[in-house]
């Protein structure tokens, strides 16, 4: 057996530098007002999809007013037809970048090719790697180059050590800033979308000092099951969360059914906050920039 920080542990383990053997202290990831690993709860939420600049500001408006720090919203979808919407791509960046500023938002949105990476890591504060991309190595290079808070969402069929070693990829390249999202895997059960692998929270918080955020949409399909299985999330160890958040689900373009109506968000954050107390996590609500403007200024992109 190899001993730990020797080069033999390096080359016998494909998650080293994210190995609690390499760095028993747990990482904390500054996103914003939130420290990320420490004892405070990272809140994304928004759209699935950026559809229009009249839906990622209302969206944008009801997430900021019920705490949450980062606004999501899609440019480019990975969607299982070529048929359905496959998002604005570019044309969107504007009304996502605007919208999240006037509300005094952060911006994670998945990069899901190396040719928009540079445009994306310029405008965008977090870049989200989507599950199918999990293991797209040059991609996962790439971002290892940065200095960008990346994303890292577990591949659908991954195993947790496949989660850690993809995270290596970011990691070795210098890049420690990296965020793991468990977002459901497929098994046999067809009742949900995908099965929410709770068990993975504790797993990885074993292995790896990287933090670990749980997004209960992709997994539930459901809107009526977002909030238990956020909760669960919570009560396992999972550092945040990510929701899908709609002003109109019934309308939207991709992930209408899972996707939360904003009153359920703000119920959704008013439940979590008194879970994180009684658990010993904090929900800092984001109340920065108080007093948005109303108009909508352009970015130069
Ligand atoms: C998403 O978060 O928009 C998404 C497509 O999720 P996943 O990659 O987990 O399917
Ligand atoms: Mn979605």
């Amino acid at each position: 057996m190899a001993k730990n920080g020797t080069k033999e542990m390096e080359a016998e383990s494909p998650f080293y530098l994210c190995s609690k053997a390499h760095k028993p202290d747990q990482s904390i990831i500054q996103i914003g007002p939130v420290y990320v690993g420490s004892d405070e709860l990272l809140i994304i939420a928004g759209p699935c999809a950026v559809e229009s600049e009249v839906q990622i500001h209302e969206t944008a408006a009801a997430v900021k007013r019920a705490g949450a720090h980062v606004l999501r919203g899609g440019l480019f979808k990975p969607r299982t037809s070529p048929y359905s919407f496959q998002g604005l791509g570019l044309e969107g960046l504007n009304f996502f970048v605007n919208a999240a500023k006037e509300h005094g938002l952060l911006t994670v949105t998945e990069v899901m090719d190396l040719t928009h990476l540079d445009i994306l890591a310029q405008h965008v504060d977090i870049l989200q790697v989507g599950s199918r991309n999990m293991q797209n190595y040059p991609l996962l290079k790439a971002l290892g180059a940065l200095d960008k808070p990346v994303l890292l969402k577990r591949g659908l069929s991954s195993t947790v050590e496949e989660l850690l070693a993809a995270a290596e990829y970011i990691l070795v390249g210098g890049n420690h800033k990296v965020v793991l999202c468990e977002r459901g895997i497929r098994t046999f059960q067809n009742h949900f979308r995908f099965t929410p692998d709770i068990s993975a929270l504790p797993l990885v918080h074993e292995l790896s000092h990287l933090p670990i955020i749980l997004d209960p949409s992709h997994c539930s399909g459901r809107r009526e099951w977002v909030i238990p299985v956020a909760k669960a999330a919570i009560a396992a160890g999972a550092d945040g969360l990510m929701v899908e958040v709609h002003p109109a689900p019934d309308k939207a373009l991709s992930d209408g059914p899972q996707s939360l109506f904003p009153h359920q968000f703000q119920q959704l954050m008013d439940e979590m906050e008194g879970l994180a107390k009684a658990l010993g996590r904090k929900l800092k609500r984001n109340k920065g920039n108080e007093k948005a403007h109303h108009t909508m200024p352009q970015a130069n992109l």
